[in-house]
């Protein structure tokens, strides 16, 4: 967090800290008023929009974070690519209802679910999408967007990162901009992150968010991303992490405390 003298502090940015530190802050007021008056900042609500290639992409990157933001009172929306259904997979009829079960994911996270229209395995990054993806962040109006790392085996997961990417230069780069890591090794590569957050206090929630994803083998790919999150604890402190790496021309935004 950008740190500064007293008095050079933005409104913005004692909010954030009261928000997220979730007490109240008191404020002086100028002296004119009253000598010892103070008054108290009520938490604000921030917008926060975790973007995935797919449903249950969120949750396995960053389920602990987002149960995190939530528990403090923000606003959190998942976003994601597609449905998580291939045209083979609709034609031949047994699909899983992918839909299902990112809403039952997100109510045990306390996030809202949003689609950007596009067909799983069939990532479009074209003109057209560009300025799709922008109208849909822009009405958003968020605070912070978490996307993948680009460098990623999945081509789905490198299209949303870089709608993400010029959906935030289109909006003048007005909000914090972080890349996460989904099974390290398996989609993500080369990623060293920056920032920790400990998500040791949530990690069953974010347990419980995955496996709604009941379709998608969760007992392979948890144990992946559980692995990950373990060798992140080791590297923060702590049993459980989730690693994040800030772009460096990024507005700051706070990630969530230590409990
Ligand atoms: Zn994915």
């Amino acid at each position: 967090m950008t740190q500064g003298p007293p008095d050079q502090l933005s409104r913005r940015s004692l909010l954030e800290r009261a928000s997220l530190l979730g007490t109240s802050l008191a404020l002086a007021l100028p002296s004119a008023a009253s000598a010892a008056a103070t008054v108290s900042v009520a938490p604000a609500r921030f917008k926060i929009v975790v973007t995935g290639g797919h449903p249950g992409d969120p949750e396995y990157g960053c389920g602990g974070t987002i149960a995190r933001y939530a528990d403090l009172g923000h606003d959190v929306v998942l976003l994601y690519l597609n449905k998580g259904v291939t045209p083979e997979a609709a034609r031949s009829g047994g699909a899983p209802d992918r839909v299902a079960e990112a809403a039952k994911a997100c109510e045990i996270l306390k996030a809202r679910p949003l689609y950007a229209g596009q067909i799983d395995g069939n990532a479009i990054v074209d003109r057209e999408r560009y300025e799709q993806f922008h109208r849909l962040l822009e009405a958003e109006r968020p605070d912070v967007v978490f996307t993948h790392w680009p460098i990623d085996n999945h081509a789905d997961h490198r299209a949303i990162s870089m709608l993400v990417y010029d959906a935030w230069l289109r909006m003048k780069k007005g909000f914090a901009l972080y890349y996460y890591e989904v099974s390290n090794g398996e989609d993500t590569v080369q990623f060293t992150p920056t920032l920790y957050v400990d998500i040791s206090t949530v990690a069953e929630r974010k347990r419980s968010a995955c496996y709604a994803h009941a379709s998608q083998t969760p007992d392979r790919f948890y144990q992946l991303q559980e692995t990950v999150t373990h060798m992140r604890g080791v590297e923060r402190g702590t049993a459980q992490a989730e690693g994040f790496i800030r772009h460096v021309q990024s507005p700051d935004f706070a990630l969530p405390l230590i409990p």
